[in-house]
C-alpha cells in the first residue's frame, strides 16, 4: 500500500515554497512535486518589491527559497511535473511521468509559463538563439544584437537587462505604444542601446544553424528584416493548469479560488499565479501560499483527516 500523504504541493515557486514552509511547521506529512525551485521569481532581473530585501536578483531569491525549504528536509521531487489530478473518495492522486502520489489534500501552485509566438522558425531556433528568459540566457548574448518581442513589463524588464551587455536591443511591439509601468518605460526609452519598433508583428524567425534575423510586418514599412543573433520572446504567460481539469477554471485557464484559496473541489486548494487572484506578484503568491496551507490544515482537522 503506497504512502498516503496529508498534502501534495504542486509547484515550488513563491506560492508553493511558502505553502510548504507553513505545512512543515504544522508537521503535515507532505511531498512537493515540481519542475524547479523558484519558478518565475528566478527569471526576474532585479526585484525591488519583496519585503525584507531592498533589492535582490531573481536567481538569488530562488537560492534563498531553496535554502529555506531545504532546512525542513521535506521530500521534494524536482523535474517531476504533474500530468493529471484525480479524486476518489476524498483521496487525491497526482500522476507524474515518474509515478503516482496520493494525499488527503492538494495545493496547486504551478504558476505560469511563457506564451509562445507560434510563427515559423520559433520551434526550429528554440535554444539556438531564441529563448523565453532574459535572466537565464541574456549573458550568452554579450556584445550581440538582439530583439525582444513584446511590449509589456516582461518585455521591458528583459530589454533593460539585455541593454547592460548587448550592443543593440530592439523591442518589437505589435501595438501602437509600449505598455507596462511608466518607470520601466522611461528607463527603456532613455536607454541609447534600445530601439523601440511599435506596430510591428513578427512573421517568422530566420537563420540557418542559429537565429540571424526576425522578419516583421508593419503598416508603415511593410515587410522587413531585423538582423539579430538573439530573440527573446516576452509576450505574456499562460497558467500551468491543464492537468487540473477536475477544478473549475476561468476562460484564461486560471483556477478559480475563493478568498481562502479553496477551489471548486473540497480538499483541493490553489495559490499564486495559476489562480484568478488579482495581481501576479512574488509577495502576493507567497501570501496566497501561506493562506492555502492554513486552509488545508483547517480542512484536514475539520474533516477528521489528521
Ligand atoms: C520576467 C519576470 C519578472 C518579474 N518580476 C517581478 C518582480 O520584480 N516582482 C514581483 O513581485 N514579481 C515579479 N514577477 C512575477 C512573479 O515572478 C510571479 O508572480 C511569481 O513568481 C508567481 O509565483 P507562483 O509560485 O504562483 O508561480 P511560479 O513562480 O510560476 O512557480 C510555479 C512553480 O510550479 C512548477 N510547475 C509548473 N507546472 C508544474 C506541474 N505541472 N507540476 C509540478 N510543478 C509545476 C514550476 O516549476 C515552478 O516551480 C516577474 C515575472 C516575470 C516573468
Amino acid at each position: 500500500m503506497p504512502d498516503i500523504f496529508d498534502l501534495i504541493i504542486i509547484g515550488a515557486g513563491p506560492a508553493g515554497i511558502t505553502a510548504a514552509v507553513y505545512a512543515a511547521r504544522k508537521r503535515l506529512k507532505l511531498i512537493i512535486l515540481t519542475g524547479d525551485i523558484g519558478g518565475q521569481a528566478a527569471w526576474s532581473g532585479e526585484i525591488e518589491n519583496y519585503t525584507g530585501f531592498n533589492i535582490i536578483s531573481g536567481p538569488e531569491l530562488a537560492v534563498k527559497f531553496d535554502e529555506h525549504i531545504k532546512q525542513f528536509k521535506l521530500p521534494i521531487k524536482e523535474s517531476e511535473e504533474a500530468i493529471s489530478l484525480t479524486s476518489d473518495n476524498g483521496i487525491f492522486t497526482v500522476t507524474t511521468p515518474k509515478g503516482k502520489y496520493s494525499a488527503s489534500s492538494v495545493i496547486i501552485a504551478s504558476g505560469k509559463r511563457s506564451r509562445e509566438l507560434n510563427v515559423p522558425g520559433e520551434k526550429e531556433f528554440k535554444n539556438k538563439g531564441l529563448t523565453y528568459c532574459a535572466t537565464c540566457d541574456g549573458p550568452l548574448f554579450a556584445g550581440k544584437e538582439v530583439a525582444v518581442i513584446g511590449g509589456g513589463n516582461s518585455a521591458l524588464d528583459a530589454a533593460i537587462q539585455l541593454a547592460r551587455y548587448c550592443s543593440k536591443v530592439y523591442i518589437v511591439n505589435n501595438t501602437e505604444n509600449l505598455g507596462g509601468d511608466e518607470v520601466m518605460r522611461d528607463q527603456v526609452i532613455k536607454n541609447p542601446v534600445v530601439s523601440v519598433i511599435n506596430g510591428a508583428k513578427v512573421m517568422s524567425i530566420l537563420g540557418e544553424k542559429a537565429v540571424s534575423a526576425v522578419r516583421v510586418e508593419s503598416a508603415l514599412a511593410g515587410l522587413s528584416e531585423i538582423p539579430v543573433n538573439g530573440v527573446f520572446v516576452e509576450i505574456g504567460l499562460l497558467p500551468n493548469s491543464e492537468f487540473a481539469s477536475l477544478v473549475k477554471r476561468n476562460g484564461s485557464g486560471e483556477i478559480l479560488v475563493d478568498t481562502g484559496c479553496a477551489t471548486s473541489i473540497p480538499g483541493i486548494f490553489a495559490a499564486g499565479d495559476v489562480t484568478n487572484v488579482a495581481e501576479k506578484q512574488i509577495i502576493i503568491a507567497a501570501g496566497e501560499g501561506a493562506k492555502a496551507s492554513l486552509a488545508v490544515f483547517k480542512y484536514l482537522v475539520t474533516n477528521g483527516k489528521l
